[in-house]
């Protein structure tokens, strides 16, 4: 539709990768980016960005698979493009260990990822307190790179970007066909949903450059991840904390776990810490809302956020998906036009 007016609130990964996504599949459309906070301010920066994904418990696992895979896919062909290193996206091998195996031993994305594999005995023997392990091929997405990458993309393609913090989501419906909400955990007051909460994780960022393959351990509690310019060191998952400032009993208990899983962490140099608040949800939201703003002839909403730890492993999966609702919003108030 020619002239149709979209708005997407939200700078972070899943802002931009949806405004990016609109942009560039309903060329017809003013795409306008609204956000009160952009790279390198938003939680998505400090995220340690690798592929990686749990089960939500009320999304059909062939639209959680779509996601996972649409994602992978998307970042694999950056990862082996010229743009790679510009992207801050690049491939990661590594092994996730398990004290007890789990009852799934096959992820759902087992053939999404490259090469993924169990871990031979003689493996396992690296990490005694462990008796399963998987070993795969992922993605690292680092978005203090990402993020600027993305946002050039989009303004590529005719984006426009407002900085602005948004009240309402009725202050911009004279204004825009269709609004597209990607607060993350700002949705809890823009939209007053309940259901949010922020999960907080705390990093460090160590220089060990000799470290080449990621260690996660069951549940995300401990890991180390490997990047272009450091080592990101992990973690925690405190819910309903909403606690900003490094703790330093953190720190220690994150340097106590990750070296027993990795000992030569020990001569690595801290370069930094940074903590971050997962927007977690039972589930993540994208979907139409079910009324159109100002009582029913105002912009009509889609919302995609509630990511949890997972939103860079499923940011461009749920940005096609809210691509397909905006064009779904924008065909039903003009059925004849071109999309
Ligand atoms: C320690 C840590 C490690 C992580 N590691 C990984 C990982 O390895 N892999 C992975 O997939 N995920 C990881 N995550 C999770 C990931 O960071 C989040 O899922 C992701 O950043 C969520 O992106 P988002 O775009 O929804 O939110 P954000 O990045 O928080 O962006 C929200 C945007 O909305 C804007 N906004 C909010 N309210 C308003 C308003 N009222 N008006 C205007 N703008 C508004 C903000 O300014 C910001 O631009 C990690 C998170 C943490 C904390």
């Amino acid at each position: 539709m020619r002239g149709a007016k979209v708005a997407v609130v939200g700078a972070g990964v899943v802002g931009l990768s949806t405004a990016v996504c609109i942009a560039e599949t309903l060329p017809g459309c003013s795409v306008t980016l609204l956000a009160d906070k952009f790279s390198p301010g938003t939680t998505s920066d400090g995220a340690a960005g690798i592929l990686y994904v749990e089960q939500f418990p009320d999304i059909p696992l062939e639209r959680q698979r779509c996601w996972f895979r649409d994602t992978f896919d998307h970042l694999l062909a950056i990862a082996q493009s010229r743009h790679a290193p510009d992207a801050g996206v690049l491939l990661n091998s590594g092994v996730q260990i398990f004290r007890e195996p789990p009852a799934n031993k096959r992820p759902y994305w087992w053939d999404i990822v490259l090469g993924f594999r169990f871990l031979s005995e003689r493996e396992l023997r690296r990490f005694p307190e462990h008796t399963f392990g998987q070993a795969f091929t992922t993605i690292k997405c680092e978005c203090s790179s990402y993020l600027p990458w993305l946002q050039h993309r989009f303004t590529k393609a005719g984006g426009k970007v407002e900085q602005k913090k948004v009240s309402s989501l009725e202050e911009l419906s004279s204004d825009y066909h269709v609004i597209v909400n990607c607060s993350g955990l700002g949705s809890k007051e823009l939209v007053g949903d309940c259901g949010l909460v922020p999960v907080r994780g705390q990093v460090l960022k160590v220089d060990a450059p000799w470290l080449k393959h990621f260690i996660r351990q069951e549940g995300g509690k401990s890991y180390i991840y490997p990047g272009s310019g450091y080592v990101t060191v992990g973690g925690t998952r405190q819910e309903g904390d909403w606690r900003l400032a490094v703790d330093p009993g953190d720190t220690e208990a994150i340097l106590e776990r990750c070296t027993r899983l990795e000992p030569s962490l020990c001569r690595g140099r801290v370069l930094g810490q940074w903590v971050g608040l997962r927007p977690s949800r039972r589930n993540p939201r994208v979907e139409r809302a079910g009324q159109r703003l100002g009582g029913g002839r105002g912009a009509h909403v889609v919302h995609n956020y509630g990511h949890g730890g997972y939103g860079v492993s499923l940011a461009w999966g749920t940005a096609v998906d809210a691509t397909g609702l905006v064009r779904s919003c924008l065909q039903e108030m003009h059925p004849r036009a071109k999309l």
